[in-house]
């Protein structure tokens, strides 16, 4: 498969390696939004959370964990936003998972994740039904 970070998890193309395990690499992004801004993918390909077994959900997000202490160790921020573009839609570029990790510091001019989208239409009310009915 043509997959740009799979190429990357298995050292076919470089990148900036900064935390590596059994299942998961961290690398820097190459258009970074924030000093230190790491992306964390898996090493086995699945385009997004969709793809990936359960039992494997915990470690990823371990990887998660292990790259924020680093960097708050490294760098000091004053604070991180984590997240995922999960489809086109959503701003996904590169269909292999990655999950971007923004150190922040208060004055980096940056806003919230709530801050991607506005949102007027259906009440939470109306919403909440739609999703349990
Ligand atoms: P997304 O919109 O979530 O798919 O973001 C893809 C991210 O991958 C962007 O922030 C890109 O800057 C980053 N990116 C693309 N190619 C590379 C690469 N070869 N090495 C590191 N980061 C990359
Ligand atoms: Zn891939």
């Amino acid at each position: 498969m043509d997959c740009i970070f799979c190429k990357i998890a298995h050292k076919e193309i470089p990148s900036h390696v900064i935390y590596e395990d059994d299942d998961a690499i961290g690398i820097l992004d190459i258009h970074p939004r924030t000093p230190g801004h790491t992306l964390v993918l898996p090493k086995f390909h699945a385009a997004s959370i969709d793809d990936v077994p359960p039992e494997k959900m915990g470690d990823l997000f371990g990887a998660v964990k292990s790259v924020v202490i680093l960097l708050k160790e490294k760098l000091s921020p004053d604070g991180f936003s984590i997240g995922i573009n999960h489809g086109e839609a959503a701003g996904q570029e590169v269909p292999h998972l990655h999950i971007h990790i923004m150190p922040r510091w208060r004055d980096d001019g940056g806003g919230c994740i709530q801050s991607i989208a506005e949102y007027k239409k259906e009440s939470v009310e109306e919403i909440k039904k739609k999703i349990i009915s």
